[in-house]
Order: C-alpha cells, then sequence, then structure tokens
C-alpha cells in the first residue's frame, strides 16, 4: 500500500526534496508519496497534529522549523539533541522520532570526496556557527577528528557549539579574521555560512590566499553549483566541492530511516543536478 511522506517547512517553493524522493519511488516500483506542506510558525502544532491524523509515515523539517518541531515529538535521537535540531522524523510504531541527517550526510558526503574512512589526523576549519554548521560540526567531532577550529562574525556562537563538541574532540573557537590569517593551519576548510549563496554569489566567506597545496575546499551552497570561493579555491590548487552530495546524501539516509532500504544515491544526485542545470 502506498505510504505518505513530506516535508513541513515555510517557504517551500524552491525545494528539490519532493522531486528527489518521488523520483526515487518512481524508480523502485513503490507506490508511496512524498508532497510538501507549507505550514507557518503559527501552524505548526496543529500541523503536526493533522500529520499524525493521516498516518504520515515520515518527513523531513526544513527552515524555520527545525528547532520549533522537537517538543512536538514523542523522542528525539541524541545526536539530533546535541545538534539541537531535526530535519528528519520517522515513526516507530504510533510514535513520532526525531533525528538529524543533515550532520551524517555531510560527513558521509565529506568521507567519499577524501576517499579516506576516517577524519581522525585531519585538522578542519568550519566556517560558520548557525544550523548547518551545528548538524557539521558535532557529526564530525562525534566521528573523530585530529582538531576542529570554528569560525563565525558572531564569536558567542562558536563558543556555544565548540562546547557541545569538546565532549568528542580537540575544538576551539576563533573570529573570522583570525581564521583568514592562518589558513595553512587547516586540510579541509568548510564553508557553512550563507555567503556566495544566489542572489549575492560576488561575495566569499574569507579569502582562499594562504591556503596550503591540495586543501579540501567544501561549501554546503549549491545555488550556485560553484560559488565564487570555490572558483578562487579551484584556482588556488584546492580540492574543491559544493554541498549537493549532502544534500543527497542527508536525503538517502532519511529515505533509509523511514523504509528500511537504501535508494540510488548516483540516479538521485543525477536528479537534483539536472533539475539545476549541472547535467
Ligand atoms: P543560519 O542558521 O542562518 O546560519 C548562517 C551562518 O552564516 C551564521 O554563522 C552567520 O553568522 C553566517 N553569516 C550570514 N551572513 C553573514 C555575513 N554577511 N558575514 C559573516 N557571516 C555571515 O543558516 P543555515 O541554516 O546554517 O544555512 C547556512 C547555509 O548552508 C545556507 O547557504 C544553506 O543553503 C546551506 N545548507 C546546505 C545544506 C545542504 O544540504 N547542502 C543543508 C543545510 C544548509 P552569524 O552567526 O554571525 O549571524
Amino acid at each position: 500500500m502506498g505510504k505518505l511522506f513530506g516535508l513541513v517547512g515555510h517557504p517551500l517553493g524552491h525545494s528539490m526534496s519532493p522531486l528527489m524522493h518521488n523520483t526515487e519511488f518512481k524508480e523502485l516500483g513503490l507506490p508511496h508519496h512524498y508532497q510538501p506542506f507549507d505550514l507557518k510558525k503559527e501552524e505548526l502544532e496543529e500541523g503536526i497534529k493533522a500529520l499524525r491524523l493521516l498516518g504520515i509515515e515520515g518527513f523531513n523539517v526544513t527552515i524555520p522549523h527545525k528547532v520549533s518541531i522537537i517538543p512536538l515529538l514523542d523522542e528525539v535521537e541524541q545526536e539530533a539533541m546535541e545538534i539541537g535540531a531535526v530535519n528528519t522524523v520517522y515513526r516507530k510504531d504510533d510514535l513520532l522520532i526525531g533525528a538529524n541527517t543533515d550532520g551524517q550526510g555531510y560527513l558521509q558526503s565529506l568521507l567519499k570526496l577524501i576517499g579516506e574512512d576516517s577524519l581522525i589526523d585531519k585538522k578542519i576549519l568550519v566556517v560558520g556557527a548557525g544550523g548547518a554548521a551545528r548538524a557539521v560540526a558535532v557529526s564530525i567531532s562525534r566521528s573523530g577528528v585530529g582538531s576542529l577550529t570554528i569560525a563565525n562574525r558572531t564569536l558567542e556562537k562558536a563558543e556555544e557549539l565548540c562546547r557541545v563538541c569538546s565532549t568528542y574532540a580537540d575544538v576551539n573557537a576563533i573570529p573570522l579574521d583570525t581564521a583568514s590569517s592562518s589558513l595553512e593551519t587547516y586540510d579541509i576548510i568548510i564553508n557553512t555560512t550563507s555567503i556566495g549563496m544566489s542572489p549575492e554569489t560576488d561575495r566569499v566567506p574569507l579569502p582562499v590566499k594562504g591556503i596550503k597545496d591540495e586543501t579540501v575546499m567544501s561549501d554546503l551552497i549549491y545555488n550556485p553549483l560553484e560559488t565564487l570561493w570555490l572558483t578562487q579555491g579551484r584556482e588556488q590548487g584546492a580540492i574543491t566541492a559544493n554541498g549537493i552530495s549532502m544534500f543527497v546524501e542527508q536525503g538517502a539516509l532519511a529515505f533509509e530511516k523511514w523504509l528500511g532500504i537504501k535508494p540510488d544515491r548516483y540516479r538521485m544526485q543525477e536528479t537534483v543536478l539536472r533539475k539545476l542545470g549541472g547535467l
């Protein structure tokens, strides 16, 4: 029998998730459907009650509800609690369980990019300390990392995130301009800020001058497919990657939680890239 899945957020106009999941259901011959549920802040509580009554099997959560959804759920996984946000909800019997696949999705995409199975000997700089940074930094720390530095415009937010991660790793927080003058220190630099995202594509989160040869530069942004920061890094000899693989991986991990089967990540990536004009 067909099962109902969905995406809860506001606004949802440009989300790629419905296309990615519905295409995968179809390709796998599954009769399921993934539906956007555009809920404003004041509609969230009633909306979740309605989704329970509809017997929804699972859903993704996006801006602005990733934090406010937490008290409306029956249980939340520990990693999602540490991140402080839920992006995936699945059903266990009649309970709705919150999880976060953004961080694990990012971690898996990074390991694939560097062709290794651990970050234990890597020095990593995370730029930003917002929602996406929390997922990335917590999951990287939990997996084991050589050292992690978090740089943010608002230093207090980086310091707070540092406290959460310090249970698992050697972490420190620095201001953005300090990061810019110590780039040779890092093996991997991750931009989790929105700087460079369309339509403000002429901006960079930090310079690339000073990075060492073959630094891995990873931008969570995928619109545009190559930010100005990544272009500058590539021209300087960095190994660069955009946020598409994180997006696909977080969706694939959610799919696995909902259905217990592995979707075809390569096909999911093709679906997204085709839509974004990258194929
Ligand atoms: P967020 O919670 O609003 O955080 C934004 C971050 O950017 C904060 O650290 C903020 O610093 C910093 N920032 C914004 N404007 C800045 C400026 N002018 N100068 C310096 N710092 C600035 O947003 P988010 O949810 O973390 O999302 C961040 C980015 O990640 C977005 O581009 C989003 O599309 C992308 N993302 C991608 C994926 C994926 O699957 N690839 C998933 C999630 C998010 P302050 O703390 O100082 O304000």
